[in-house]
């Protein structure tokens, strides 16, 4: 745990008492801040207090007596409307800060040797974060690994080394003044608008975060380059990443990056390019999407000192994460592959590039659009498996492009898409461009139960 010793002697309310308030609480009490913990859900606070933390009822609290109020990332600060807590804090004049906030002040303070590489973009920002731990681990550097992507950053361990931490636009929001080492922005596009209010607002708040960085590493492929162009301007040291056709797009890299032109890997460096490794064959980083995010992390690990071919090498070891085209078994020459985080129509479409002959499964809470926006994935796909209550939706914009199977529920659909590869070949890929609430608790539930599925299914084959 990072102890917050900035705050000593300071009150703070703490509100939201998930995984990351708690942590936060905990992390501020050790420093000697006077915290009082509160959360609208009643349970929560009562599971705070058995750990011991103080807790009271902050909507009859004083906030004038705050010196600050801690938020945590999934308590709305602006839209669609400020929380309550917000509105209270602002009108006594007291900031309101995130975990990530916290966590930079008090490296900066007292740890200079914990440098912070800190990864946003709307896309890949888990598998960036996670391939960057993997690759300075595997160059035998210390880095832990933290943020969004599940530790809390103030759970990390106070030591020398890096600290790589997934940061959310909501986490960038509550980090005016994040300042990382290396900052990376992967991507943009227009994603939780309603927590932002418009694009140029959640743009703005991720563009926040490289610019405050020392270093950044940025994007050229998704609205991101003229960010890049702004900040070498103004004599940011900025690498430059994407994913090009041939060996000519490298050009947009500029003076410094990292560039996969198909799976081969270019580190640019003085605006000369030279070839740092190959991503063919690693299952884990399949796809162009994956190639952005490991020239992200190779590029970002150049930023820490590292020499890229180096880095580079070490990709192959990745184990990639769970739910992102997550390999779950093989049955002779059929696949199966769990992408249960693709929670909409965009985050299916990297997965449904990246087979030829998909059995696809899909369905669940549809997101507004369904699945109109994927017809030209159609050539790829066999049959597409619907589950859940996006059925009538998907099947109207399917009909004609794809044949279509409805099949209820999630081992109905393994079922039939695992009998027809197996007669006819291909992938089956469980990519469900919804949302998971009508049949399970969230996408790792999901995606957990399609694992367990098609294990179970396997055994009975072997048996
Ligand atoms: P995030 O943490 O930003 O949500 P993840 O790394 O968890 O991203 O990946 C979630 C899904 O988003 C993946 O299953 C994949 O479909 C898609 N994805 C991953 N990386 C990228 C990328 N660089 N560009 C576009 N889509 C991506």
């Amino acid at each position: 745990m990072i102890a917050v010793e900035h705050l000593a002697g300071c009150r703070a309310a703490v509100f939201g008492l998930g995984g990351s308030g708690i942590a936060t609480a905990h992390a501020l009490a050790a420093g000697g801040t006077e915290i009082v913990c509160f959360d609208d859900d009643r349970a929560r606070v009562e599971g705070a207090s058995d750990q011991g933390l103080p807790t009271a009822d902050l909507r009859v609290a004083d906030f004038a007596a705050f010196d600050a109020l801690v938020l945590s990332p999934g308590v709305p600060l602006t839209h669609p409307a400020p929380h309550w807590t917000v509105e209270r804090a602002r009108a006594a004049g007291v900031p309101v800060l995130g975990d990530v906030a916290l966590f930079d002040a008090e490296r900066r303070d007292r740890l200079p040797d914990m440098k912070l590489a800190a990864i946003t973009g709307t896309n890949g920002k888990s598998t960036t974060t996670a391939l960057l731990g993997h690759v300075l681990s595997a160059l035998g550097a210390s880095a832990q690994v933290g943020g969004n992507i599940g530790r809390p950053v103030l759970d990390l361990d106070p030591v020398p080394g890096a600290a790589v931490v997934e940061v959310s636009s909501y986490q960038a929001d509550l980090a005016p003044d994040l300042a990382a080492d290396v900052g990376c922005l992967i991507n943009l596009s227009p994603d939780h608008i309603d927590r932002h209010g418009t694009f140029e607002a959640y743009a703005a708040v991720k563009t926040r975060l490289v610019a405050n960085a020392r270093q950044a590493v940025i994007g050229v492929d998704d609205g991101c380059a003229a960010i890049a162009d702004r900040l070498a301007r103004h004599g940011k040291p900025v690498r430059r990443i994407g994913v090009f056709d041939d060996l000519a797009g490298l050009a947009a890299l500029g003076p410094a990056g990292v560039g996969a032109v198909g799976e081969a890997l270019y580190a640019v460096e003085g605006g000369a390019a030279r070839l740092v490794g190959s991503l063919a064959g690693i299952a884990s980083l399949r796809g162009a999407h994956n190639a952005q995010n490991a020239a992200a992390a190779v590029a970002m690990a150049m930023a820490l000192g590292h020499d890229a071919a180096a880095a580079a090498a070490t990709l192959a070891g990745f184990g990639g994460l769970a739910h992102r085209m997550e390999e779950v078994g093989r049955d002779g020459c059929v696949l199966f592959v769990n992408d249960s985080k693709a929670t909409n129509a965009a985050s299916a479409l990297p997965a449904l590039s990246s087979f030829e002959r998909i059995h696809w499964i899909a369905g669940g809470v549809a997101k507004e659009g369904g699945v109109a926006s994927l017809a030209p994935s159609a050539p790829r796909i066999a049959s597409a498996y619907l589950i859940g209550e996006a059925a009538d939706l998907f099947e109207r914009q399917l009909a004609g492009l794809v044949p279509v199977v409805r099949c209820g529920t999630l081992d109905a659909a393994l079922e039939a898409a695992a009998t027809a590869a197996r007669r006819e070949g291909g992938v089956v890929l469980l990519s469900p461009a919804c949302a998971s609430f009508d049949q399970f608790r969230s996408f790792e539930h999901r995606g957990d139960a399609f694992r367990a599925l098609v294990q179970a299914r396997l055994n009975r084959e072997s048996a």
